[in-house]
Protein backbone atom coordinates (compact mmCIF):
# COMPACT_ATOMS: atom_id res chain seq x y z
CA UNK A 1 0.00 0.00 0.00
CA UNK A 2 2.99 2.02 1.00
CA UNK A 3 4.78 1.77 -2.31
CA UNK A 4 1.44 2.77 -4.36
CA UNK A 5 1.21 5.92 -2.62
CA UNK A 6 4.68 7.02 -3.36
CA UNK A 7 4.14 5.62 -7.11
CA UNK A 8 0.94 7.82 -7.54
CA UNK A 9 2.59 10.76 -5.57
CA UNK A 10 5.86 10.56 -8.14
CA UNK A 11 3.61 10.02 -10.86
CA UNK A 12 1.28 13.22 -10.02
CA UNK A 13 5.17 14.90 -9.90
CA UNK A 14 5.56 13.72 -13.05
CA UNK A 15 2.30 14.80 -14.78
CA UNK A 16 2.70 18.65 -13.05
CA UNK A 17 6.16 18.87 -14.42
CA UNK A 18 5.22 17.84 -17.71
CA UNK A 19 1.87 19.61 -17.97
CA UNK A 20 2.25 22.42 -20.39
CA UNK A 21 0.14 25.05 -18.47
CA UNK A 22 1.89 24.65 -14.80
CA UNK A 23 3.29 27.65 -12.88
CA UNK A 24 6.49 27.13 -11.23
CA UNK A 25 4.78 27.78 -7.93
CA UNK A 26 2.76 24.91 -8.30
CA UNK A 27 5.50 22.50 -9.18
CA UNK A 28 7.55 23.72 -6.70
CA UNK A 29 4.23 22.23 -4.15
CA UNK A 30 4.25 19.22 -5.96
CA UNK A 31 7.62 18.49 -5.51
CA UNK A 32 7.56 19.48 -1.71
CA UNK A 33 4.59 17.01 -0.94
CA UNK A 34 6.51 14.59 -2.74
CA UNK A 35 10.07 14.90 -1.32
CA UNK A 36 8.33 15.53 1.98
CA UNK A 37 6.47 12.54 2.26
CA UNK A 38 9.44 10.60 0.94
CA UNK A 39 11.63 11.98 3.84
CA UNK A 40 9.01 11.07 6.36
CA UNK A 41 9.31 7.85 5.77
CA UNK A 42 12.42 7.43 5.37
CA UNK A 43 12.97 8.92 9.09
CA UNK A 44 10.20 6.56 9.89
CA UNK A 45 11.87 3.64 8.86
CA UNK A 46 15.51 4.50 10.29
CA UNK A 47 13.77 5.57 13.81
CA UNK A 48 12.35 2.22 13.52
CA UNK A 49 16.01 0.31 12.22
CA UNK A 50 17.19 2.19 15.48
CA UNK A 51 14.63 0.74 17.83
CA UNK A 52 14.87 -3.06 16.44
CA UNK A 53 18.56 -2.72 16.55
CA UNK A 54 18.31 -1.31 20.34
CA UNK A 55 16.10 -4.12 21.64
CA UNK A 56 18.19 -6.91 19.71
CA UNK A 57 21.53 -5.68 21.64
CA UNK A 58 19.61 -5.69 25.25
CA UNK A 59 18.25 -9.28 24.29
CA UNK A 60 21.67 -10.42 23.43
CA UNK A 61 22.91 -8.99 26.09
CA UNK A 62 20.37 -10.98 28.92
CA UNK A 63 21.14 -13.61 26.63
CA UNK A 64 25.08 -13.79 26.99
CA UNK A 65 25.58 -11.99 30.18
CA UNK A 66 28.66 -11.10 31.11
CA UNK A 67 30.19 -11.73 34.63
CA UNK A 68 30.20 -8.06 35.97
CA UNK A 69 26.58 -7.44 34.05
CA UNK A 70 25.55 -10.06 36.34
CA UNK A 71 26.32 -9.17 39.42
CA UNK A 72 24.68 -5.84 38.94
CA UNK A 73 21.55 -5.23 40.30
CA UNK A 74 18.40 -4.65 38.38
CA UNK A 75 18.35 -0.81 37.65
CA UNK A 76 21.96 -1.13 37.56
CA UNK A 77 21.92 -3.39 34.89
CA UNK A 78 19.42 -1.41 32.63
CA UNK A 79 21.90 1.73 32.84
CA UNK A 80 24.70 -0.89 31.52
CA UNK A 81 22.34 -1.84 28.40
CA UNK A 82 21.84 1.82 27.43
CA UNK A 83 25.22 2.73 27.75
CA UNK A 84 26.37 -0.45 25.75
CA UNK A 85 23.36 0.32 22.66
CA UNK A 86 24.41 4.05 22.53
CA UNK A 87 28.02 2.63 22.32
CA UNK A 88 27.56 0.66 19.49
CA UNK A 89 25.22 3.16 17.64
CA UNK A 90 28.56 5.45 17.19
CA UNK A 91 30.96 3.12 16.58
CA UNK A 92 31.69 0.88 12.94
CA UNK A 93 32.85 -2.41 13.14
CA UNK A 94 34.95 -3.85 10.45
CA UNK A 95 35.30 -7.73 9.71
CA UNK A 96 38.87 -8.26 8.86
CA UNK A 97 40.34 -11.61 7.02
CA UNK A 98 38.84 -14.54 5.43
CA UNK A 99 35.47 -16.02 6.27
CA UNK A 100 35.28 -13.44 9.38
CA UNK A 101 31.66 -12.01 10.29
CA UNK A 102 31.06 -9.05 12.96
CA UNK A 103 27.53 -10.17 14.83
CA UNK A 104 25.69 -8.13 17.05
CA UNK A 105 26.68 -10.67 19.95
CA UNK A 106 30.56 -9.39 19.22
CA UNK A 107 29.04 -6.00 19.53
CA UNK A 108 27.49 -6.19 22.43
CA UNK A 109 30.61 -8.17 23.90
CA UNK A 110 32.95 -5.09 22.54
CA UNK A 111 30.92 -2.50 24.16
CA UNK A 112 30.31 -4.32 27.56
CA UNK A 113 34.27 -3.92 28.21
CA UNK A 114 34.34 -0.60 27.66
CA UNK A 115 30.99 0.32 29.68
CA UNK A 116 32.59 -2.30 32.85
CA UNK A 117 35.89 -0.10 32.76
CA UNK A 118 33.77 3.16 32.55
CA UNK A 119 30.96 2.60 34.47
CA UNK A 120 31.88 4.27 37.65
CA UNK A 121 32.69 7.70 35.30
CA UNK A 122 30.31 9.65 33.96
CA UNK A 123 29.13 8.14 30.57
CA UNK A 124 32.30 8.33 27.63
CA UNK A 125 32.28 6.46 24.87
CA UNK A 126 36.18 6.89 23.65
CA UNK A 127 34.64 9.18 20.71
CA UNK A 128 37.65 9.80 19.02
CA UNK A 129 38.13 6.13 17.95
CA UNK A 130 35.09 5.62 15.95
CA UNK A 131 36.35 2.20 14.02
CA UNK A 132 36.59 -1.49 15.46
CA UNK A 133 38.52 -3.76 13.01
CA UNK A 134 37.82 -7.77 14.16
CA UNK A 135 39.86 -10.18 12.72
CA UNK A 136 39.78 -13.64 13.19
CA UNK A 137 42.99 -13.95 15.17
CA UNK A 138 46.19 -12.74 15.56
CA UNK A 139 47.21 -10.43 12.50
CA UNK A 140 50.21 -9.55 11.31
CA UNK A 141 51.72 -5.69 11.80
CA UNK A 142 53.25 -4.68 8.80
CA UNK A 143 54.42 -1.42 11.06
CA UNK A 144 55.94 -3.93 13.68
CA UNK A 145 56.76 -6.54 11.60
CA UNK A 146 54.91 -9.37 14.10
CA UNK A 147 51.93 -10.57 14.86
CA UNK A 148 49.56 -8.36 17.16
CA UNK A 149 46.30 -9.51 18.92
CA UNK A 150 45.45 -6.23 19.21
CA UNK A 151 46.08 -2.62 19.30
CA UNK A 152 44.86 1.02 19.60
CA UNK A 153 46.09 3.69 17.19
CA UNK A 154 45.80 7.53 16.87
CA UNK A 155 44.08 7.35 14.01
CA UNK A 156 41.14 5.89 15.85
CA UNK A 157 40.98 2.41 15.10
CA UNK A 158 41.07 -0.14 17.72
CA UNK A 159 42.17 -3.72 16.22
CA UNK A 160 41.17 -7.08 17.63
CA UNK A 161 42.03 -10.74 17.40
CA UNK A 162 38.85 -12.31 17.78
CA UNK A 163 40.12 -15.60 19.11
CA UNK A 164 42.33 -13.97 21.65
CA UNK A 165 39.31 -11.43 22.77
CA UNK A 166 37.31 -14.73 23.55
CA UNK A 167 39.89 -16.11 25.49
CA UNK A 168 40.45 -13.40 27.61
CA UNK A 169 36.41 -13.49 28.28
CA UNK A 170 36.78 -17.17 28.63
CA UNK A 171 38.05 -17.18 32.18
CA UNK A 172 36.96 -13.77 33.89
CA UNK A 173 39.49 -14.49 37.14
CA UNK A 174 43.11 -15.45 35.28
CA UNK A 175 44.14 -11.80 34.97
CA UNK A 176 44.13 -11.77 31.21
CA UNK A 177 41.61 -9.82 29.08
CA UNK A 178 42.48 -8.48 25.63
CA UNK A 179 38.77 -6.25 25.72
CA UNK A 180 39.93 -4.70 28.82
CA UNK A 181 42.88 -3.97 28.25
CA UNK A 182 42.91 -2.39 24.65
CA UNK A 183 40.33 -0.33 26.58
CA UNK A 184 41.87 0.62 29.31
CA UNK A 185 44.53 1.91 26.54
CA UNK A 186 41.93 3.73 24.86
CA UNK A 187 40.57 5.62 27.72
CA UNK A 188 44.04 6.79 28.90
CA UNK A 189 44.87 8.13 25.42
CA UNK A 190 41.19 9.09 24.99
CA UNK A 191 41.17 11.35 28.53
CA UNK A 192 44.22 13.66 26.92
CA UNK A 193 42.47 14.27 23.07
CA UNK A 194 41.15 17.42 22.92
CA UNK A 195 37.23 16.91 22.22
CA UNK A 196 33.86 16.53 24.06
CA UNK A 197 35.27 14.12 26.06
CA UNK A 198 38.93 15.25 27.05
CA UNK A 199 40.26 15.51 30.52
CA UNK A 200 37.30 13.28 32.24
CA UNK A 201 39.52 11.69 34.80
CA UNK A 202 39.67 13.49 38.03
CA UNK A 203 42.72 14.60 37.75
CA UNK A 204 44.28 14.43 41.26
CA UNK A 205 43.46 10.44 41.48
CA UNK A 206 45.45 10.20 37.41
CA UNK A 207 48.49 12.39 39.26
CA UNK A 208 48.48 9.57 41.95
CA UNK A 209 48.41 6.78 39.59
CA UNK A 210 50.91 7.96 38.00
CA UNK A 211 52.87 8.34 40.99
CA UNK A 212 52.34 4.95 41.95
CA UNK A 213 52.13 3.47 38.41
CA UNK A 214 55.92 4.39 38.26
CA UNK A 215 57.47 4.00 41.94
CA UNK A 216 55.17 0.27 41.45
CA UNK A 217 56.84 -0.42 37.96
CA UNK A 218 60.37 -0.42 39.34
CA UNK A 219 59.41 -2.04 42.46
CA UNK A 220 58.25 -4.83 40.90
CA UNK A 221 61.49 -5.26 38.60
CA UNK A 222 61.92 -8.93 40.67
CA UNK A 223 58.41 -10.15 40.89
CA UNK A 224 57.91 -13.72 39.12
CA UNK A 225 54.16 -14.06 40.33
CA UNK A 226 51.28 -13.49 38.34
CA UNK A 227 51.99 -10.22 38.55
CA UNK A 228 55.37 -10.52 36.59
CA UNK A 229 53.42 -8.60 33.66
CA UNK A 230 53.24 -5.92 35.43
CA UNK A 231 56.76 -5.64 36.07
CA UNK A 232 57.64 -6.22 32.81
CA UNK A 233 55.93 -3.69 31.37
CA UNK A 234 57.94 -1.46 29.35
CA UNK A 235 56.11 1.94 29.93
CA UNK A 236 52.96 3.52 32.21
CA UNK A 237 50.67 3.18 29.84
CA UNK A 238 51.27 -0.53 29.26
CA UNK A 239 51.51 -0.68 32.58
CA UNK A 240 47.91 0.62 32.82
CA UNK A 241 46.35 -1.75 30.46
CA UNK A 242 47.71 -4.51 32.74
CA UNK A 243 46.55 -3.21 36.19
CA UNK A 244 42.81 -2.82 34.81
CA UNK A 245 42.74 -6.46 33.87
CA UNK A 246 44.23 -7.37 36.93
CA UNK A 247 42.02 -5.14 39.01
CA UNK A 248 38.68 -6.62 37.51
CA UNK A 249 39.84 -10.19 37.00
CA UNK A 250 41.90 -10.47 40.27
CA UNK A 251 40.40 -7.36 42.52
CA UNK A 252 41.05 -9.51 45.63
CA UNK A 253 44.55 -10.99 45.25
CA UNK A 254 45.44 -7.45 43.74
CA UNK A 255 44.22 -5.68 46.63
CA UNK A 256 45.76 -8.30 49.03
CA UNK A 257 49.22 -8.42 47.02
CA UNK A 258 49.53 -4.39 45.83
CA UNK A 259 46.82 -2.20 47.79
CA UNK A 260 48.59 1.14 46.58
CA UNK A 261 47.96 0.12 43.07
CA UNK A 262 44.42 -1.24 43.99
CA UNK A 263 43.23 1.77 46.01
CA UNK A 264 44.76 4.26 43.10
CA UNK A 265 42.42 2.36 40.24
CA UNK A 266 39.38 2.22 42.62
CA UNK A 267 39.84 6.05 42.78
CA UNK A 268 40.37 6.61 39.36
CA UNK A 269 37.81 4.38 38.02
CA UNK A 270 35.12 4.84 40.94
CA UNK A 271 34.64 1.17 41.46
CA UNK A 272 35.54 -0.94 44.35
CA UNK A 273 35.14 -4.86 42.53
CA UNK A 274 37.09 -6.47 45.46
CA UNK A 275 34.15 -5.54 47.75
CA UNK A 276 31.66 -6.44 45.11
CA UNK A 277 30.32 -2.82 44.17
CA UNK A 278 31.19 -3.11 41.03
CA UNK A 279 29.24 0.31 40.45
CA UNK A 280 30.39 3.13 43.12
CA UNK A 281 28.09 5.76 43.13
CA UNK A 282 28.52 6.51 39.16
CA UNK A 283 27.28 10.03 38.96
CA UNK A 284 23.53 9.76 36.30
CA UNK A 285 24.37 10.28 32.81
CA UNK A 286 25.98 13.35 31.66
CA UNK A 287 24.89 15.20 35.00
CA UNK A 288 28.12 15.65 36.35
CA UNK A 289 30.53 18.21 35.21
CA UNK A 290 34.04 16.94 34.15
CA UNK A 291 36.39 18.85 36.01
CA UNK A 292 34.28 18.03 39.34
CA UNK A 293 34.73 14.26 38.97
ZN1 LIG B 1 48.97 -2.98 25.61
Amino acid sequence: MLLFFRLILFALLVYFALAPDITLAELLIAAIAYFGFEFNIRRQQHKKAVTVAADEIRATLRLHPTLYYNRLQEAQKQEFEARVIRFIAQKTFIPRGPGMDVTTEMQMKIAACAVQLTFGLPEIHFSHFKTFLLYPERYYSTIYKQYHCGEVNMRGIIVLSWRDFETGNYNPADGLNLGLHEMAHALHLENGIPNGEYDFLNREYLYHWATVSETERERLQTDKSIFRRLSSAPDTHEFFAVAVELFFELPLLLKQEHPGIYSSLANLLNQDPATGAQHAAAPPHHTQTIATL
